[in-house]
């Protein structure tokens, strides 16, 4: 056998579970370093090599337009739009969009496999990154595992498998880090379908978050900050309890988030094909973003199961997000009578559609270049990409 044959990746070793990673206290858990393909993480890990303009380029064939205000913040693009399924799928995070095309993709025969996470059977939100090859299976796995999932620890078994045509569901890390490997996997088709991802936890994480902010921690079985400026909880007897973002404990909360989170410039899942989720769209709508050919492709599939308006814009965000800076890095709680009223004033007046987007990324991207600033001084200048520097250089930033 020749090395052409027998790349070199396959002699890697893949790391121990609970073995520190290459990227330290940054890793995010994406599952690369669970499987031989660590022979590549140096180059591969969105954490130790950002590398957003040349993955864009091998992915949607141009890089993010930094002329192009939309581009800047929501990365390469063909169309924006607003869409809800008209017979929404139950138990879905939303209405199942993300699901449903996975299901035609397989039912169509276009793939052999999609890889998603369901979780494990003790535990709602433990995560288990799986190869579907069914439209159960893609059920299964529907709903958001609000965790830090090692979706890209089944690689291995893709190339064992001999599959040549797959879908990959996931958050943004794990794309970047599949994208840098994706020559290696002997495919003839890779679809990636990406949804936003932020402020991602451990799963003990999780439950800090849970214990700290619902009233019933151990009977959530779904929560979305949603674009209504509150946290909606949802119980297992069917009811659902609201928690203004105003209200939360920040200070209780201000470590709870993975340090990868509070490094990550890529809330919006810049190399998918298609991203599919909330924050852009009016309340209730998904959000749904084609970055090229291929992902116009996959969202056709489901266009008759839809129905779709056009993305729309309102308010002001940039007061509101200067003043959060100092807000949030002073870890001010207001009481819940306040958090309330403010709640209930801001959704009236304050940031919709694509303004709550810009207002969303402002706010992270803020937070999180002066988490890098501090923590990692030596890593900003690489790591935050231009696009991320412009976002946050309209702000205002402590020391
Ligand atoms: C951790 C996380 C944070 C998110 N934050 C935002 C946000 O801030 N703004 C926004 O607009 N959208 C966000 N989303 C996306 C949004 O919540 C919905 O997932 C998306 O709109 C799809 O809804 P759906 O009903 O179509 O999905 P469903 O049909 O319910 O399918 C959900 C899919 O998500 C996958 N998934 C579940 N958990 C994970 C995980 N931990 N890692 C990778 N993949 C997973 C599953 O495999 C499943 O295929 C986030 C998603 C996740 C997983």
């Amino acid at each position: 056998m020749t090395s052409v044959d027998f790349p070199k990746h396959k002699k890697a070793k893949a790391l121990k579970p609970g073995s520190r990673r290459p990227a330290k206290e940054l890793c995010s858990e994406c599952g690369l370093c669970d499987t031989y393909y660590v022979h590549y993480v140096k180059e591969a890990c969105a954490f130790i090599n950002q590398q957003f303009e040349t993955l864009e380029l091998q992915s949607h064939g141009a890089t993010r337009n930094l002329d192009n205000p939309d581009e800047v913040y929501f990365g390469v693009h063909q169309e924006m739009m607003a869409a809800r399924k008209q017979q929404p799928i139950e138990g879905a995070q939303w209405t199942g969009i993300v699901s449903s095309i996975a299901i035609e993709m397989l039912n169509r025969g276009m793939v052999e496999g999609v890889v998603c996470v369901q979780n494990t059977k003790e535990d709602r939100f433990g995560p288990m990154p799986v190869i579907a090859r069914t439209p159960e299976e893609v059920l299964a796995a529907r709903v958001n595992k609000p965790t830090l999932s090692p979706n890209l620890s089944v690689l291995e078994q893709i190339e064992q498998s001999g599959m040549k045509r797959l879908l990959v569901i996931g958050v943004g890390c794990q794309i970047q880090a599949l994208r840098a490997v994706e020559k290696q996997l002997g495919l003839e088709k890779l679809y990636v379908l990406g949804t936003p991802c932020v402020d991602n936890v451990t799963r003990a994480g999780l439950q800090k978050f849970l214990d700290t902010t619902s009233k019933s921690p151990d009977t959530v079985v779904y929560y979305e900050f949603m674009q209504d400026f509150r946290v909606h909880f949802k119980h297992e007897d069917g009811s659902t309890e609201l928690v203004p973002f105003f209200g939360l404990n920040t200070k209780e909360l201000k470590d709870v988030f993975a340090p990868s989170c509070m490094s990550c410039f890529d809330y919006v899942n810049s190399l998918a094909d298609l991203v599919v989720g909330y924050m852009g769209a009016p309340f209730g709508w998904q959000w749904i973003l084609v970055r090229n050919d291929t992902g116009k492709e996959m969202l056709d599939l489901v266009k008759d199961q839809i129905d779709t308006q056009p993305v729309m814009s309102q308010g002001d965000r940039k007061a509101a997000v200067q003043q959060s800076i100092p807000a949030y890095d002073k870890g001010v709680t207001l009481p819940m009578w306040a958090a309330k009223l403010m709640g209930v004033v801001i959704e009236k007046i304050g940031p919709k559609g694509l303004e709550y987007a810009r207002f969303s990324i402002d706010s992270h991207f803020t937070r999180n270049y002066l988490y890098v600033k501090r923590q990692h001084p030596e890593k900003l200048e690489a790591h935050v990409p231009e696009f991320a520097k412009r976002i946050v250089g309209q702000y205002k930033l402590p020391e």
